[in-house]
Formats: structure tokens, C-alpha cells, sequence
């Protein structure tokens, strides 16, 4: 089996889902947006939403850029620790950049419920564990800092993790229970579809 591609696998899974006419005139809008990929398709939804004229281009065909070789992963954690962040920019602005992204994921649950989506949105747990033992003494450190700040999380031993996941060779970890997978490549194309039909 080959484990690896130089191929993008959303793209080769799902195929060419739609194709979009190029912009051969010169047109009026209240919003251009460069780049369709799952970041245009949230951005022009949430525009046309709020009723802009909005218009999204791209140089080639949509989401053919990063979204079409995502992990699929829906994650609240950003790649900066929260307990490093609080450091970094003070406490308020810390967990609030943490709570905005854990409402995403409940928002893009929502959004996947409206327009009916069959990017497969489901919900999951997720396990951040340290593989090597010096990184036990910051993951702990970041499991305090998420759970006096609401998050819901828990610390699982390695014993408990060899149990429940049959993870062997970890040193504990942070099990958080928000957190989802979804086909980012049929997601925005999905949103493009029902977007583009209201033209
Ligand atoms: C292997 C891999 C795995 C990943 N896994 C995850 C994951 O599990 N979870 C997660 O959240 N994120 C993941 N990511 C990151 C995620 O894929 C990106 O953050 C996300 O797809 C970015 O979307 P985007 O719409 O901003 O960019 P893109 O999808 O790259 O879209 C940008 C678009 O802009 C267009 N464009 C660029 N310049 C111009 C220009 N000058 N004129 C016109 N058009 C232009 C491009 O053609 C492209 O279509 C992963 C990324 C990779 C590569």
C-alpha cells in the first residue's frame, strides 16, 4: 500500500465537484475575495450573509490549494500553547483567541446542519500526548491552563492511554472533547454551490 502521494487526497477522493466561469468583464461588488479555498468559502458565506455583492476569485480551479490535502482535522488548539500564549500576550486575549476557536468548531457543526453537508462533520475527541518524558512537566502546565479556563479536559496517564487507545511508549496527555473531522475540500465546495445559487 502506498502510504504516501505526491497527489493532494481530497482532490483525488472527490474529483473535479464543480467547475466555476472565468471573470472575462469588468463587474461591480461590495466584497472581492482572492483565493477559494476553505478560508474564501467562510469569508464569502458569512459576506453574502450579511447581504454584500460579493465576488471570489481564484487563478485556478477552486480549492485547489492547501484545502485539498488537509489531515481533516478540526482542532481548538492553536499551534501556541495556551499557558505559552497567556505569556505571550496577557491572560483576556489568551483564552479569548482559545474560546473563538472553540466556538468555530460549533459553529462550523451548525453551517454543516443548514446547508446540509455531506463533508462527513463529525464530532471527535482529541489526544495531545508528550512522547518523550521531558515534555510531561509543559503538557501538564498546559492541561491546568485549559481546565481553569473551562475547557473540557482531562489528563489520562500513559497506563490510561495504553488502555483506551492502545498507545504504547507515551507519558500522559491531554484528552480534549471538543474537537471534530470534516472534508475541507467538499466543505467549501459545498458552500460555494449553495453560495453561488443565490446569484
Ligand atoms: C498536508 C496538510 C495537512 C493539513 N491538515 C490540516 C488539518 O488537519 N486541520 C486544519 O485545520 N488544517 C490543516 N492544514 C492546513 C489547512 O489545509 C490550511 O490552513 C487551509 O486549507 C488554508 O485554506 P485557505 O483557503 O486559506 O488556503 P488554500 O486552500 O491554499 O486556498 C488559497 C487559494 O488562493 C488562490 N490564490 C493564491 N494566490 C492567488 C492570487 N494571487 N490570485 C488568485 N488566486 C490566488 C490559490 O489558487 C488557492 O486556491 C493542513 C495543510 C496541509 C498542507
Amino acid at each position: 500500500m502506498n502510504l504516501k502521494s505526491n497527489e493532494p487526497f481530497w482532490l483525488l477522493k472527490n474529483g473535479l465537484v464543480a467547475s466555476y466561469p472565468s471573470l472575462k468583464s469588468n463587474e461591480e461588488c461590495d466584497v472581492l475575495i482572492i483565493g477559494g479555498g476553505i478560508t474564501g468559502s467562510l469569508i464569502a458565506h458569512q459576506m453574502i450573509e450579511d447581504g454584500y455583492s460579493t465576488i471570489l476569485i481564484d487563478k485556478r480551479e477552486l480549492c485547489n490549494g492547501s484545502t485539498s490535502a488537509t489531515t481533516s482535522m478540526l482542532q481548538y488548539e492553536i499551534d501556541v500553547p495556551l499557558y505559552e500564549l497567556k505569556e505571550k500576550i496577557g491572560e483576556k486575549g489568551a483564552v479569548l483567541s482559545y474560546k473563538a476557536c472553540s466556538e468555530a468548531i460549533d459553529r462550523i457543526e451548525k453551517l454543516t446542519k443548514i446547508i446540509r453537508s455531506k463533508a462527513g462533520f463529525k464530532r471527535k475527541k482529541s489526544l495531545y500526548f508528550a512522547s518523550k518524558k521531558k515534555d510531561t512537566a509543559w503538557l501538564k502546565k498546559e492541561y491546568e491552563a485549559r481546565k481553569q479556563n473551562g475547557f473540557e479536559v482531562e489528563w489520562l496517564e500513559a497506563e490510561q492511554i495504553l488502555e483506551k487507545f492502545e498507545f504504547e511508549n507515551t507519558y500522559g496527555g491531554i484528552l480534549s472533547k471538543q474537537g471534530a473531522s470534516i472534508d475541507a475540500f467538499q466543505f467549501a465546495h459545498e458552500l460555494f454551490m449553495h453560495n453561488a445559487k443565490k446569484d
